[in-house]
């Protein structure tokens, strides 16, 4: 895979204290942009400023190299302007003409107790007796929307709302060290070196970088197509971790056929204190409620009918849709949120069809919302999910149903190949669907778009 000149290069070091739940970072992003560059400013979306007390910046500095985060010497201060969500970082004139540019920046982070209020950030970035999970950790680079683009020209932030994804990623390399009390592990996806509480990882073509420090979970691993399935899980959710571990066993070589290659060496399931289920690249963090939840099935035919195994499925759909194509999830959260779902669907109708009545249960009733709608419409989750997760699904399903099943894959295949390791957006996508469904788009549109 030749290297993007243009894709950016994260570098970490942090260091982990689990006793104060604390995080001091160093991070530095490498990149190589003229586009960004000559704006003439760097911006950041940071989701944890928009929380209270979560977000301290220590130190903002520039170097016209690439990385060099030791070398403090090389670093010039930086003038920048943080508010609420958005860093930016002004650029004296040399940097504007930079081959490539390195921002180091410098900051604590003060985890809050992890919590279970719904669908939001705050779920994604907590403390609790099982460790820490850091999620939404770090400043993300905003995506720039060139100017060729319609509506283009700009920088794309994503306020801090506390409702849905607040964010957007475009693909980067990461490079992460984290150091932690010899007690702990450190579970991230890419460990390359692991020694006296110096934990190193690397993470090419990722789009969100998590980890957890535990003392409390152990792991139970599979091999599924040559992938390191790995389960973080506490002692006594054996059984749970076994079924996390199966519907993977299930659903991938589904999705990989259906879809294309699985982007990683590995994926990692992690038993966090929060609500529901969240993806990050190669990592994916479940509610411990679910696994406590789990009860074996009386007989194989049972199994899947599980909120566990269920949502397993839903956020491995994720590694595709968020993870290989990229979305704007803040502004246009449908377009993974409704195929994530959909995969769902495609799971329980491919392998465990008499699940589908269960599965479809907790919606069949819910009204159809429309799906073109920013995280900001919605002050709640509830409402939130039935537009962008439940009402998406019903599209996709209906796009389905009009093209017939082999052409629909044909679609997703093709819409994969043309996004990968890019931000799809919706006016792209429904030129996309324009080309197959023809005048029958309209139809869906008058139905599920405002
Ligand atoms: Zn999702």
């Amino acid at each position: 895979m030749p290297v993007a000149p243009d894709r950016p290069r994260y570098r970490f070091d942090v260091t982990a204290d689990p006793a104060t739940h604390r995080l001091h970072v160093r991070q530095a992003i490498a990149l190589a942009d003229p586009v960004r560059l000559q704006t003439g400013e760097i911006v950041f979306n940071v989701p944890t400023n928009g929380m209270t007390g979560v977000f301290a910046l220590e130190a903002v500095r520039l170097a016209l190299s690439p990385l060099q985060t030791e070398a403090a010497d090389l670093l010039q201060p930086a003038a920048v302007l943080l508010e609420d969500s958005t860093l930016r970082v002004r650029l004296p004139t040399a940097a504007t003409r930079a081959a490539i540019l390195t921002v180091c920046l410098d900051y604590a982070v003060h985890l809050p107790p992890a919590g279970h209020e719904g669908i939001s950030a705050i779920h994604a970035l907590g403390w609790s007796e099982l460790g820490m999970i850091a999620g939404y950790w770090y400043p993300v680079l905003a995506p720039y929307v060139a100017a060729a683009t319609r509506g283009g020209g700009r920088w794309l932030i994503t306020p801090y709302h506390p409702v849905g994804d607040p964010i957007v990623y475009e693909t980067a390399d990461y490079e992460v060290t984290v150091r932690a009390p010899t007690s702990h592990q450190v579970i991230a996806a890419g460990l390359t070196d692991a020694q006296q509480g110096v934990w190193r990882f690397r993470l090419d073509r990722a789009r969100g970088f998590a980890f957890a420090v535990s003392d409390r979970l152990m792991a139970s691993q599979a091999d599924v197509q040559g992938i390191s399935v790995r389960v973080y899980h506490l002692p006594e959710h054996d059984v749970a971790a076994q079924a996390a571990l199966r519907g993977v066993q299930e659903a991938l070589p589904l999705f990989v056929q259906a879809y294309g290659p699985y982007p990683y060496a590995e994926l990692l399931i992690v038993e966090a204190v929060q609500f529901g289920g969240m993806e990050y690249s190669a990592l994916m963090t479940f509610s411990r409620d679910w696994f406590a939840a789990y009860q074996p099935p009386s007989s194989d035919a049972g199994f899947g009918a599980d909120l566990l195994v269920r949502f397993v499925v839903h956020e491995l759909g994720h590694q595709w849709w968020y993870g290989v194509v990229g979305n704007d999830q803040a502004h246009e959260p449908w377009l993974d949120e409704g195929l994530a779902r959909y995969g769902e669907v495609f799971y329980y109708e491919t392998l465990h069809p008499a699940h589908l009545a269960w599965w479809e249960a907790p919606s069949r009733d819910m009204p159809t919302l429309p799906i073109n709608q920013p995280i900001y419409h919605f002050s709640d989750t509830t409402t939130y999910v039935q537009a962008a997760y439940v009402s998406s699904t019903r599209f996709w399903l209906d796009v389905r149903r009009l093209m017939g099943p082999a052409a629909f894959t044909g679609f997703v295949q093709t819409y994969r190949e043309r996004y990968q390791d890019r931000l799809a957006h919706e006016a792209e996508v429904l030129a996309l669907l324009r080309d197959r469904l023809g005048p029958a788009l309209d139809r869906l549109l008058s139905v599920y778009f405002r």
